[in-house]
C-alpha cells in the first residue's frame, strides 16, 4: 500500500468489472483503491471465449492484462484481501478487511460479481466451467456435436438448445 488510507473511491471486487471501473476513475484523477479477494466466478474454466482480442485466453490471463494496464495509473492502488464489513460515515464509507485493515472513501463501488448457486449433485462443482457449462455462447462451440444434457429450471434453457 502507498499513501494513507483515505480514497476518493473504494472498489470492492477487482476482476473485470472492478478493474474497468478503476481505469475510468483513475484516468479521471480520482484516488482509487481496489480491494479484491481473487475469486472470480469463472476461475475454474480453462479458456474464455467470445471476447474479441482475448478469445481462448485463460480468465486469469485476461485479468492479469487488465490489472497491469490499470495499475499503470498511479491514482489506482490494489489491495489483496476480503472486504468483511462496511459502514456509512458522515464523510462517506469505511471498509474493513479480513487482514484487519481499515480504509475510507467518499464513494463505494460494489463490483463483487455474482455467486452461482449450484445444485447438490456429486461432481457438479468440480466440473463447473469445464464440462458443466453455463453458457452456449461462451463454451458451446467447444462441445459441439457432443452428447449434451440440459439442466434447466425455465423455458429459456430449451430455447438455447437450438
Ligand atoms: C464458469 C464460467 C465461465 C465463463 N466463461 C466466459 C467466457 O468464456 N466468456 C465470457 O465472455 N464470459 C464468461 N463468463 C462470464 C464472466 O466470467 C463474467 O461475466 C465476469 O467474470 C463478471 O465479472 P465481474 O467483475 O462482475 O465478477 P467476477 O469476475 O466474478 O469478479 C468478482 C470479484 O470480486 C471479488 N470479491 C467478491 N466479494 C468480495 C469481497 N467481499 N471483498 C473483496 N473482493 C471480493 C471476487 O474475489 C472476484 O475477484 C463465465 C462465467 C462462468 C461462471
Amino acid at each position: 500500500m502507498r499513501g494513507n488510507n483515505h480514497f476518493d473511491v473504494i472498489i470492492i471486487g477487482g476482476s473485470y468489472a472492478g478493474l474497468a471501473a478503476a481505469m475510468s476513475l483513475g484516468r479521471a484523477l480520482r484516488k482509487v483503491l481496489i480491494i479484491d479477494s481473487g475469486k472470480p466466478c469463472n476461475r475454474q474454466t480453462p479458456h474464455s471465449h467470445n471476447f474479441l482480442t482475448r478469445d481462448g485466453n485463460t480468465p486469469a490471463e485476461i485479468a492479469a492484462i487488465g490489472k497491469e494496464q490499470v495499475l499503470k495509473y498511479d491514482t489506482v492502488q490494489f489491495y489483496t484481501g476480503l472486504a468483511t464489513s462496511g459502514v456509512k460515515t458522515e464523510a462517506g464509507f469505511e471498509v474493513c478487511t479480513d487482514k484487519g485493515d481499515t480504509f475510507s472513501a467518499v464513494k463505494l463501488i460494489f463490483a463483487t460479481g455474482i455467486a452461482d448457486e449450484q445444485p447438490a449433485i456429486p461432481g457438479f462443482a468440480e466440473c463447473w466451467g469445464i464440462s458443466v457449462i453455463h453458457c452456449p455462447y461462451c463454451h458451446g462451440y467447444e462441445v459441439k456435436k457432443e452428447k449434451t444434457g440440459i439442466l434447466a429450471n425455465g423455458d429459456m434453457a430449451f430455447d438455447l438448445v437450438n
